[in-house]
């Protein structure tokens, strides 16, 4: 099932100097970026390389075996036609005005022409900045290997999300609570625009490259927009639709972000910046994932009005584009509908329901407080929960619960509401909606410690089974488990 690493021989052509570079964030002018190189790694190596993402890029076959791509993806030698840059973003932490952050770690190396549509491809981890503060500019390989992971985990899911393409490390050390050592993520995305670039020309009172900016947003992102009264009020509406669809299906498949800073937040409703995220193990409302979220504000069960916090922060930020206070209040009341409809079609299809009622919502209540109650492993219950029709035994779901009545109860709602569907039509849909494989903590945990001894292999096995979540992965059950008694003891902060 998983395929052995490929060790092609490098391509004749070096594939660096096919890419079509278009560069379209540079257009945008000085005022939105320094350019820079990135500083070099020393003595790079390879820890994962998402070929699947290769392929679907249009790089050549074996480009990802080539030294080439190993020295311009660390760092340390530039692809022609790439014009990299760091930019410039402001932002909300944890609901703290914070000012002028930016890209600290980050180089957006420019843009490219692909089978996807133009992509940006951005290095995180490749060295100081202006906008670095008082960090290093680095990464280390823990949290690279984890955002490499969990941005294929939640593309292999079905969520929006920036892409990773590859993780070079190195034995350069970096200080953190403890000594470290260096890694440098490739993402891609469309684009890597947050909240806070806006916030950051709105705050400063640039409403010329405000508006510069939003004009490019909607041209490149959102043309529909173009055409509205008032297209600044239709591009917030737009941005919160996506946003609620991106939180809907965060909630359902039980990930927490852990940072939603409106600097983490991507003005396409994608998934950015994986930082202490978790996706949870057994089903708590109330988990915080992030140690340094004393307060608690990113709990699970906090996330869809935190997403809606941040949604006022753009429209606050948009204001001098909007003008009428009131349609930028009106542009941000979608959020209210549109998250609780698409977080109901998303449990909807989970419970392998294909007809959606709004009565099924009680259903739906009802899980959440029963998993909520017995403290069940969220995605084992909803993968077992595939086999159960109204006419089979409950066996194996039954023994995740303690309280056997609570249980009787519910799967006797369940059982009546599921006589209406067929049988073929409800298994299909829950095998695609229920993943057996998530990116749990302990499973990055494992690889992480077997990639600080050089042993990538772990590494590149999750890639292969989070790229296809719903597969049953034959002879990878392991994967697939309740998580061990340490898991509940990991600790992951903001440091990365
Ligand atoms: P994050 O919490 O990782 O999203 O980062 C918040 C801000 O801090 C962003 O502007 C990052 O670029 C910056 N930052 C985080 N870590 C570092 C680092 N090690 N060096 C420089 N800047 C950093
Ligand atoms: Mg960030």
């Amino acid at each position: 099932m998983i395929p052995a690493l490929d060790n092609a021989p490098a391509s004749p052509i070096p594939a660096g100097h096919s890419l079509k570079w278009t560069n379209g964030f540079t257009r945008l002018g000085p005022d939105f970026y320094t350019e820079l190189e990135a500083r070099p790694l020393a003595s790079p190596y390879w820890v994962g390389r998402n070929r699947a993402l290769a392929r679907e890029l249009g790089l050549q076959e074996h480009w990802l075996e080539s030294a080439e791509a190993l020295a311009a993806l660390s760092g340390n030698q530039l692809l022609p036609g790439s014009k990299p840059l760091a930019s410039v973003y402001s932002g909300h932490q944890f609901g703290v005005w914070a000012g002028q952050l930016g890209d600290g770690r980050a180089l957006l190396l420019g843009e490219i022409e692909t089978p996807l549509g133009p992509q940006e491809i951005q290095l995180k981890g490749s060295g100081s900045t202006p906008y670095s503060r008082m960090g290093d500019g680095r990464a280390v390989l823990r949290s690279s290997i984890r955002e490499f992971l969990c941005s294929e985990a939640m593309h292999g899911l079905g969520i929006p999300t920036t892409r990773a393409l590859c993780v070079t490390g190195s034995d350069a050390p970096v200080r953190r609570e403890e000594i470290e050592t260096a890694a440098v993520v490739t993402r891609t995305a469309p684009s890597f625009i947050r909240f806070g670039h806006f916030e950051h020309f709105s705050y400063s009172n640039q409403h010329v490259q405000l508006k510069a900016l939003a004009d490019y947003v909607i041209d490149r992102f959102y043309p529909a927009c173009r055409d509205a009264r008032q297209p600044y009020a239709a591009l917030l509406e737009a941005v919160s639709e996506r946003t609620a669809r991106m939180v809907a299906a965060w909630q359902a498949v039980g990930f927490c972000h852990g940072v939603m800073n409106t600097d983490n937040m991507s003005i396409l409703g994608l998934t950015i910046d994986y930082g202490p995220f978790q996706f949870l193990d057994a089903f708590d409302p109330g988990h915080i994932c992030n140690h340094s979220d004393h307060q608690g504000r990113y709990a699970y069960n906090k996330q869809p009005n935190m997403a809606n916090w941040n949604q006022f922060c753009i429209g606050q930020a948009l204001l001098p584009l909007i003008e009428e206070q009131d349609q930028a209040l009106a542009a941000l009341e979608s959020y209210k509908t549109v998250f609780p409809k698409a977080l109901h079609a998303r449990m909807g299809s989970k419970l392998g329901l294909p007809d959606e009622q709004p009565e099924d919502q009680e259903l739906i209540d009802n899980t959440f407080r029963l998993l909520a109650s017995n403290k069940v492993d969220y995605t084992i219950f909803w993968r077992r929960l595939c086999s159960f029709t109204a006419q089979s035994g409950h066996e194996a779901v039954r023994e995740l619960f303690f309280d056997g009545e609570s249980f009787n109860a519910w799967a006797l709602q369940y059982s009546e509401r599921i006589a209406t569907v067929d049988i073929g039509l409800q298994a299909n849909l829950m095998l695609k909606n229920n993943p057996r494989f998530v990116f749990r903590n302990h499973l990055g945990e494992e690889s992480i410690r077997a990639a600080k001894l050089k042993d990538f292999s772990k590494v590149d096995t999750l890639l292969q089974l989070l790229q296809s979540p719903f597969e049953e992965h034959p002879g990878h059950d392991s994967f697939a488990a309740f998580p061990p008694a340490w898991a509940a003891s990991i600790e992951i902060s903001c440091s990365s």
